[in-house]
C-alpha cells in the first residue's frame, strides 16, 4: 500500500461521522429477519401523502433536464403557505444541507458555532467539517438553556443554533425564551432556529419565528419535508430568513442543489392537508398511547412534543438496543450524545408502538435491571 500522508485541519481530525439510524436493508442482509420495524430516525409511519409520489413520480419523465435551481414553483407554494415573499425563501436538499450552506456562508478563520450539549449532532459535525469550532452550552433538564449560550458568545461567534423542539430530547423552548435571548445577543450573531418537528407542536407558546424576523432579523427558521410530510428520502428543507441573508445563501448554494421529482412531491405535500392531518392526528394519540404505557411500565422518559421518545432506561441501552434489534426492531442509541442510558424511538403506526413496547418489556425482564 502506498503511504498517502494528506494533510487536514485540526477541526477534520476530530470529527466523527454521523451515526444514522440503522436502514432497516442493513439489519436483514445481517440477521436474516424479514419482519422489521424502523423507530429509529424519525420517519413518518404513513408515508408520504400519494398525491406527492404521484407528483414524484410524473416528474421523474423529464429528469433528462436539470431542475429549476431557483425552485420557482415550491417557493412561490411556500411563500402562500407561510405569507412570506419569494426572496425569503432558501430551498436545499434536506435542512442538514441548509445548516452546513449558513455555516459555510459565516466561515471565516477562528469562526465558532454555538449549539447545546444534548442538541442535534449535525451541528458540530457540519462546523467542522467546515473548519469552524463547535461550541456546546450546558443544558438544563436535557433541554436548552437559551442564558447557558449567551456564556459561550464571544468574538469569534458567528451562528447559534436551537432546535427548536430539539432532537434526540424532544423539548422545546417558548417565545418569550426567544425574545429574551433574541434582545440579549448581539445582532451580527445569526441565530438558527431549527424546526424540523414544527408540524407536531401544538403549545401555543411555541415560538413564531417567522414573525420574530420582523424584530430581529438575525433570526433564520429552518423546516423540512422530511418528517411530517414523509418525504425524508427525497431531500427537500427550506430556510425563511431576512432577504439580505437569503441573497447570501442563494449566491453561495450550489446551482442545482434540489431536484424535480423532490420539488414537486413537496408541492403536492402542501396542497394534502388531510394528509397531513391523518398524520398529525395518529401521532398525538400513539404519543398519549405510549407515555401511557411507559409510566405503567415504570420507564421514565423525556416528555417531548414531536414524533420520538426518549427514554431514560436507568442502565445500560446498548444491550438493550442490541436485544430489540434481535426481535427486529431498530431504535436509536444515544452515546454519541453522551446518553448512554437513553434509548430514543420514533412513534410508529399502533401496532409498531404495541410491538415495541412489548418487546422493550420483555428484554427489561430478561437482562434484568
Ligand atoms: C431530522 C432533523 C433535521 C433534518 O433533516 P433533513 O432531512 O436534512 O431536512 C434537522 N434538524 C433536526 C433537529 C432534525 O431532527
Amino acid at each position: 500500500m502506498i503511504n498517502l500522508k494528506i494533510q487536514v485541519s485540526e477541526q477534520i481530525q476530530r470529527l466523527k461521522p454521523y451515526i444514522p439510524g440503522k436502514p432497516i436493508a442493513e439489519l436483514k442482509r445481517e440477521l436474516g429477519l424479514t419482519d422489521i420495524i424502523k423507530l429509529a430516525s424519525n420517519e413518518n409511519p404513513l408515508g408520504p401523502s400519494p398525491l406527492a409520489i404521484a407528483a414524484a413520480r410524473d416528474a421523474l419523465a423529464e429528469v433528462n433536464l436539470y431542475p429549476d435551481g431557483s425552485a420557482f414553483l415550491l417557493k412561490q407554494a411556500l411563500s402562500q403557505k407561510l405569507n412570506v415573499n419569494s426572496n425569503q425563501l432558501t430551498l436545499a436538499s434536506g435542512s442538514e444541507s441548509l445548516i452546513q450552506l449558513i455555516i459555510q456562508l459565516l466561515m471565516r478563520p477562528q469562526a465558532e458555532n454555538v449549539y447545546s450539549e444534548y442538541g442535534f449532532a449535525m451541528y458540530p459535525i457540519i462546523s467542522l467539517g467546515c473548519h469552524a469550532t463547535p461550541v456546546a452550552a450546558k443544558s438544563r433538564d436535557y433541554a436548552h438553556h437559551l442564558p447557558a449560550y449567551l456564556d459561550c458568545i464571544n468574538a469569534n461567534t458567528t451562528v447559534v443554533f436551537i432546535a427548536n423542539p430539539n432532537n434526540p430530547t424532544g423539548t422545546w423552548l417558548t417565545q418569550q425564551d426567544y425574545i429574551d435571548f433574541l434582545e440579549a445577543l448581539p445582532n451580527h450573531i445569526l441565530v438558527v432556529s431549527d424546526e424540523a418537528y414544527f408540524e407536531y407542536v401544538t403549545a401555543k407558546e411555541y415560538p413564531d419565528s417567522i414573525a420574530l424576523q420582523q424584530r430581529f432579523p438575525n433570526l433564520i427558521t429552518l423546516r423540512t419535508f422530511s418528517k411530517a410530510y414523509g418525504l425524508a428520502g427525497l431531500r427537500m428543507g427550506y430556510a425563511v430568513a431576512h432577504p439580505e441573508i437569503t441573497d447570501l445563501l442563494n449566491r453561495i448554494k450550489l446551482p442545482f442543489n434540489i431536484n424535480t421529482p423532490a420539488e414537486m412531491a413537496a408541492i403536492a405535500a402542501l396542497q394534502d392537508t388531510a394528509h397531513l392531518q391523518k398524520v398529525l392526528d395518529l401521532n398525538h394519540a400513539e404519543m398519549k398511547f405510549v407515555v401511557k404505557s411507559l409510566a405503567e411500565l415504570g420507564l421514565s422518559f423525556i416528555p417531548s412534543v414531536t414524533n420520538f421518545v426518549t427514554i431514560d432506561l436507568q442502565q445500560a441501552a446498548m444491550p438493550i438496543y442490541q436485544a430489540l434489534l434481535q426481535q427486529g426492531i431498530i431504535t436509536r442509541p444515544l452515546m454519541a450524545y453522551n446518553m448512554p442510558n437513553h434509548l430514543r424511538v420514533t412513534l410508529g403506526t399502533h401496532a409498531q408502538n404495541q410491538r415495541f413496547l412489548q418487546a422493550l418489556q420483555h428484554t427489561i425482564a430478561q437482562i434484568g435491571a
